[in-house]
């Protein structure tokens, strides 16, 4: 746990404040660092003051998908006539992403306080940590956490006095990145296989055994109780001109970097500064190729997209990609696109639940025509056949893992095809890969 941290560009930052500072782990550390303020206000609020707070802060999720955290807490029923539940996905698979287990590893604390916040919010008695199964050190310090945090009152029947009872339950998953998806992750928590289910309904109307639940990523969560004690104005002013992408995000960056690392940024930094000045820019003096933003499932950037990128949801929308997880994957001049994008399409196959045709086959058939490109057998028809294939893979299956295996091939063969074609006319030698 001793590793080094890169220095924050942020003067205090949020989020990863305290990255870095063993103290901080601990309930007595957390509290004596200013946590659980933002838990204590947000009891002598009323459920819809809360909500109204986090919708006015402008805060998203951070977990990929960017929908306003305050709306999705509002569509869950304003009565208590069932369980409602709260699931934190800490299930954090996403390739190049590694933000999620640091703040889990640095400071537990500040995501149960963001977890009961929500589960107040919400109605919620009930919160599921849903946590990578591989992520070991992690899961054995949010169970401290959590039994520290039943210790302190702020779990258990009476949360700090206020009469409501709030209990968390630490779940690990057992290695499925498809489980990190909010309805595979419900099924896997009811004991079932970890398939997607088709929506509607939507968790709030029909989640975790059929009860209103809400799913929030651990990012999102906590920030939340930042929110609730420093109030939606002092959210909202962190952005850089973008009233759309409010606040702080860690940004992942690994790759060709000199400095690679978890990094906290306001909303629409420069990417440039991020990956020149944070990470100090490419070793050896390469140049930068191409950049995957938002964890492997979004469309790749070359150069010159990325010169002039803010790293804000519309910024990066605006060029070609999206933010996604913030995983952020950097590529230098040395880099053979064909066949990291193989090296991905492998990974979405192997990880597809195959309840869908066009997932179980297209992700399958995507990475022998990759592989056929490669060992140089590739035709020319080989291009349309991706492309085409691409397209049935996306937005016409019951997720988006289909989606997420096509959008990185098809952005390189549109964004590169040199790449390609030196492979289709031999004029680069072949590659073998292993099976
Ligand atoms: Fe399963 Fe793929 Fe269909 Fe998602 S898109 S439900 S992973 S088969």
């Amino acid at each position: 746990m001793g590793y080094p941290h890169p220095s924050h560009p942020l003067e205090r930052p949020l989020l990863s404040r305290h990255f870095g500072d063993a103290g901080a782990r601990s309930f007595d550390g957390w509290v004596k660092r200013g946590g659980y303020q933002g838990l204590k206000k947000a009891l002598g609020m009323t459920r819809a003051q809360v909500i109204e707070e986090v919708t006015n802060s402008g805060l998203r999720g951070r977990g990929g998908a960017g929908f306003p955290t305050g709306l999705k807490w509002s569509f869950m029923p304003r009565e208590v006539t069932r369980p409602h539940y709260l699931v934190c996905n800490a299930d954090e698979s996403e390739p190049g992403t590694f933000k999620d287990r640091e703040i889990i590893r640095w400071t537990p604390h500040q995501l149960l306080e963001g977890c009961v916040v929500a589960a107040h919010a919400i109605g919620a008695e009930r919160i599921y940590i849903y946590i990578r199964g591989e992520f070991t050190t992690e899961y054995r310090i949010l169970k401290t956490a959590v039994a520290e945090a039943y210790h302190g009152g702020v779990l258990g029947a009476n949360v700090f006095g206020s009469g409501q009872r709030i209990d968390v339950v630490v779940h690990r998953g057992a290695g499925a990145y498809i489980c990190g998806e909010e309805t595979a992750m419900m099924n896997s928590l009811e004991g079932r296989r970890g398939n997607p289910r088709i929506k509607p309904p939507f968790p709030a109307q029909a989640g975790l055994w059929a009860c209103p639940t809400t799913v929030n990523n651990v990012e999102t969560l906590a920030a939340a109780a930042h929110i609730v004690r420093e109030g939606a104005a002092w959210h909202k002013a962190l952005c850089r001109g973008n009233p759309r992408s409010t606040g702080t995000k860690l940004f992942s960056v690994c790759g060709h970097v000199q400095r690679p690392g978890n990094y906290e940024v306001v909303m629409g930094t420069p990417m440039k500064d991020l990956i020149f000045e944070m990470c100090g820019g490419m070793p050896m003096g390469r140049r930068l190729k191409a950049v995957i933003p938002g964890g492997s499932s979004v469309p790749i950037m070359n150069a010159a997209e990325v010169e002039d990128c803010l790293l804000d949801y519309e910024g990066i929308v605006a060029r070609g990609s999206m933010l996604g997880s913030g995983g952020m994957i950097v590529m230098d001049d040395s880099t053979d696109l064909v066949y990291q994008v193989m090296r991905l399409a492998r990974f979405y196959a192997h990880e597809s639940c195959a309840q869908c045709t066009q997932c179980r086959e297209g992700t399958a058939w995507t990475v022998r025509i990759l592989e056929r490109i490669l060992a140089g057998k590739g035709r020319r028809e080989d291009l349309d056949l991706l492309l085409d294939l691409a397209d049935n893979m996306t937005g016409k299956t019951i997720c988006v893992l289909s989606d997420s295996c096509a959008a990185p091939v098809v952005s390189a063969i549109r964004k590169f095809p040199e790449e390609f074609e030196a492979y289709l006319s031999r004029s680069r030698a072949p590659v073998t890969v292993a099976v």
